[in-house]
């Protein structure tokens, strides 16, 4: 109750009243009972006074009647005369009861005020945290789609104006390019009752686009007619910084790719070279073939023949080196794991023999094929590779050991295991392995590994390394399997 003066006067109004009962009721000799009219004293001050004001009003309004009857009848014999006693009985009776439900209505009315209060405060403490998550609900009443937005929804879509906007104003704020899925989505979810959860663009009228993620869930079932209660967020931030990140880890993976070509230059230089002299060589031997007096063509022929493979040899690593040093955007296939892992161990040759490294891998009849870009593999592989070799200089050339085996594992998933027997990963490396920037390299930079994670992760698989003291180091990784793009 706000203490205005205009409820001052009320109140003092209501006192003015209850002294009027009281002075008729006491020198007036009527035989009506003047107190009941305190019961109007009484509702007037249930919207005056608090509860506690209240029960004063009314304890003063008895405490009147008894004062009224006792001054009006002060000789003993008066006092018992039962007709004025029995009016007093019932003033007091019908204050009483009015009293006591005056004060339960007032009870309940406050109960109600503090319900408002708590729940405007939680309305107030709702909008504040969908304003900081970006995060506004809507609920949509189907099958007439009929909408009611929350202040952050509406802020999200960019609707202007106190009326609630239609379904058809947020369809016609989607992207052109999603608003069928929104459509598709919105009709599967009332006709299969599923709680729908989706990724879709806004377009606004200025051109700009925003990304948003709706969830929703069914709220209610009543008269043929369900509602959908749904949480959209603005992840447009989220998003952007996404791509910015799929961009640098892209150009990252680029400038180490680079890298790795640029240490293995002299193993290139070597893989190339070779097939060129035995081109020379053979082109030599069958131009002397031909010049004899009578000229061997079949070894004129084998000749060719061999100039012909060591061509095809030269060309295979050039292409390698092309694909590993082209920076293109990663493109999803199905492809043969142990093709590309072959051809990783081609261009990393060199490697193994100046390293005097054994390799020990028996190539499978079928292959293992997964969906991924091959150049991003192939560069994971690479890495796993020279860093098993780089580790495999520690240990004497003659047990130089490093085994891979390329296999199915549970979930039909695959699975390839480079293991070395070189000095191993000391327990405190293994947490953080992964992690960028961590070397323990003098010419390390750090970032082969946490590269190969991003690669293996954004092709939904898992990579992993174990190593017991003594033992060197596995180092794994699976991916979703497929079934073999021809079958
Ligand atoms: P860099 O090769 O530049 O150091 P990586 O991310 O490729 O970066 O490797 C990080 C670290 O992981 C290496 O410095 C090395 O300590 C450790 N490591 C990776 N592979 C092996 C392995 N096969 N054996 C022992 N240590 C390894």
């Amino acid at each position: 109750m706000i203490n205005t003066p205009h409820v001052w006067m009320l109140r003092l109004g209501a006192v003015t009243l209850a002294l009027v009962i009281f002075l008729v009721d006491w020198l007036t000799s009527l035989d009506v009972a003047i107190a009941v009219l305190y019961v109007a004293v009484i509702l007037i001050s249930s919207d005056l006074f608090s509860y506690r004001g209240m029960r004063t009003v009314s304890l003063l309004c008895c405490l009147l009647t008894l004062a009224a009857y006792l001054l009006s009848h002060v000789s003993p014999a008066d006092a018992w005369q039962a007709p004025p006693f029995a009016r007093c009985l019932v003033s007091l009776a019908a204050i009483t009861i009015s009293a006591i439900l005056a004060l339960k209505s007032k009870a309940a009315k406050e109960a109600l005020q503090q319900q408002v209060q708590l729940l405007h405060r939680s309305e107030a403490c709702l909008a504040g945290a969908q304003r900081l998550s970006r995060t506004g609900s809507v609920g949509m009443k189907l099958p007439d789609g009929r909408l009611n937005w929350s202040e952050e929804a509406r802020r999200i879509f960019e609707f202007e104006g106190p009326e609630q906007p239609t379904l058809q104003q947020m369809i016609s704020r989607t992207h052109p390019d999603d608003t069928g899925d929104l459509k598709k989505l919105i009709e599967e979810a009332y006709a299969h009752h599923e709680c729908p959860e989706a990724e879709f663009r806004l377009l606004m009228p200025d051109g700009r686009c925003k990304h948003v993620r709706m969830l929703a869930q069914r709220a209610a079932d009543s008269s043929g007619c369900c509602e959908y209660l749904g949480a959209l967020m603005d992840v447009t931030t989220a998003k952007c910084a996404e791509e910015a990140l799929h961009q640098s880890q892209s150009q990252l993976a680029h400038v180490t790719r680079v890298t790795i070509l640029g240490e293995m230059a002299a193993s290139i230089a070597h893989e190339v070279n070779q097939p060129l002299a035995a081109v020379t060589t053979n082109a030599e031997a069958g131009l002397r073939w031909l010049n004899r007096e009578e000229p061997n063509v079949i070894e004129v022929c084998g000749a060719i023949q061999r100039i012909m493979s060591e061509a095809h040899r030269a060309s295979e690593v050039i292409r390698g080196i092309r694909a590993l040093s082209r920076k293109s955007e990663p493109r999803y296939l199905s492809i043969n794991l142990q093709e590309v892992l072959q051809e990783a161990l081609l261009l990393t040759r060199r490697e193994t023999r100046r390293h005097k490294v054994n390799i020990e891998f028996q190539p499978r009849q079928d292959g293992l094929w997964v969906q991924g870009d091959r150049i991003q593999l192939q560069q994971v592989i690479i890495n796993l590779l020279l860093n098993a070799l780089q580790a495999l200089s520690c240990t004497p050339p003659r047990g130089r050991r490093l085994s891979i085996l390329l296999e199915t594992a549970p979930g039909d998933d695959v699975r390839l295991r480079i293991q070395d027997n070189g000095p191993g990963i000391p327990a405190q490396n293994l947490p953080r392995l992964f992690n960028p920037f961590f070397t323990t390299k003098p010419e390390g930079m750090g970032m082969g590994l946490s590269i190969c994670r991003s690669i293996i992760e954004a092709h939904g698989g898992r990579i992993w390394a174990e190593s017991e003291p003594g033992h060197g180091a596995k180092v794994c990784f699976s991916l979703p399997g497929q079934v073999p793009a021809s079958s």
